[in-house]
């Protein structure tokens, strides 16, 4: 009887204090479901710093989401010719998945799909081991490259109609997401500004939008087989021409209506540096599970954080699930934003909108969340 008594009271406080832990971290989690933090890849001989730092910087900060846009750096063995130079070891990875692993923190590699298939005058790996699956093969890289030029080259894309395309992409993206041990790809295909070319026997005159829209559902497809999910950059998926948000953050090309035909599991990664426009609404209302995304303007950051929560109390059941979230972003390598980050270099023309100020203030907002009285069910709205 006593045993009994002194089993119960055991359980009792075990699953009291269980309660108290899964309350303070599903407060957080109510209101924003992701808290990301995407990066380029460090180089092999900064993998270590870069730990230390998803250990005692991104862990503390309740960061849940670690992308690592790889690329080809990686030492592919499935396409070796595939390798860009000084690539990360399959050993590199796995001591990045472990730190992740140890903070509860899901890491999701990316390799660019569709667009970005060159970087200025410099043509990508992909392309240059498969020139035959380039979409614009007439148009050449140039020595020096500016914009605006005569071939509208702002990135080269692959074919996605290509009959071959998929084999290669499909082992690359294995290949990385068993490497990563992750249920995620993040396949970039943002700023695809050569797709459908009239030129391209495959492609001329089609639909860009079913175009857009059928990469897409093949990639998810593909990864759905082994139950992950796909991630994508959203500004394919919002007309240029109506909002008025340009030709990189939105599409002039019609890819647009695509936004109706993807399908509803794809994860929208929506970006805006400028200005917090409100476009989660509009990928929610499409179903879709949106994620804002700021890079380098700390107080834009801060009104986008708030507006992602304010959507979500302000919304139906029904819709609130669909504002997924906030990742910051960072358009350099690994190594370039910790000396910044840690004060080693200085930008003096930005001043304070750097990445790693606007990692900081985003972050200490998200925090004051985690503090406030706001949580979904308890809104004094
Ligand atoms: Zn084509």
């Amino acid at each position: 009887m006593k045993n009994k008594l002194l089993k119960i009271l055991c359980v009792n406080l075990l699953s009291f204090s269980v309660f108290t832990i899964a309350f303070s971290q599903n407060k957080l989690d109510s209101l924003l479901t992701v808290r990301g933090f995407c990066i380029g890849a460090p180089a092999p001989e900064r993998v270590d710093e870069f730990v230390k730092f998803i250990n005692e910087e991104l862990a503390p900060r309740k960061v849940n989401t670690l992308i690592v846009r790889v690329d080809y750096h990686y030492q592919f063995e499935s396409h070796p010719e595939l390798r860009e130079d000084n690539t990360l070891s399959k050993a590199d990875i796995k001591k990045m998945v472990a730190a992740c692993k140890k903070n509860n923190i899901n890491i999701i590699p990316q390799v660019n799909m569709l667009g970005h298939q060159s970087w200025a005058n410099k043509t990508n790996k992909f392309l240059i081991a498969y020139p035959q699956f380039d979409e614009t093969p007439w148009v050449k890289m140039p020595e020096k490259y500016e914009w605006p030029n005569a071939d509208k080259l702002y990135c080269k894309s692959y074919c996605p109609l290509h009959p071959d395309v998929h084999k290669v992409l499909f082992d690359v993206i294995d290949e990385i997401c068993d490497a990563f041990e992750t249920n995620a790809f993040h396949a970039g295909m943002d700023e695809v500004f050569y797709l459908g070319e009239d030129k391209c026997p495959r492609c001329g005159g089609r639909d860009k939008a079913e175009l857009f829209a059928g990469e897409v559902r093949t990639l998810r497809d593909h990864l759905a087989q082994k139950n992950r999910q796909l991630w994508i950059w959203g500004d394919r998926l919002i007309d240029g021409k109506t909002t008025g948000l340009g030709m990189w953050e939105a599409s002039y090309n019609n890819t647009y209506r695509a936004v109706d035909m993807i399908p509803k599991d794809v994860i929208i990664c929506d970006w805006h540096y400028e200005r917090a426009d409100k476009t989660p609404v509009y990928f929610a209302m499409k179903g879709l599970n949106v994620i804002t995304c700021p890079w380098r303007k700390p107080a834009i950051a801060v009104a986008q954080t708030e507006d992602m929560v304010n959507f979500k109390l302000q919304s139906s059941k029904e819709m609130q699930p669909h504002f997924y979230g906030m990742m910051q972003t960072v358009w350099s390598d690994a190594g370039q934003f910790l000396d910044g980050f840690y004060g080693r270099i200085k930008d003096d023309k930005a001043g304070n909108d750097t990445a790693w100020n606007c990692f900081r203030t985003m972050y200490d907002a998200i925090d004051k969340l985690d503090n406030s009285e706001q949580a979904m069910g308890s809104s004094k709205q």
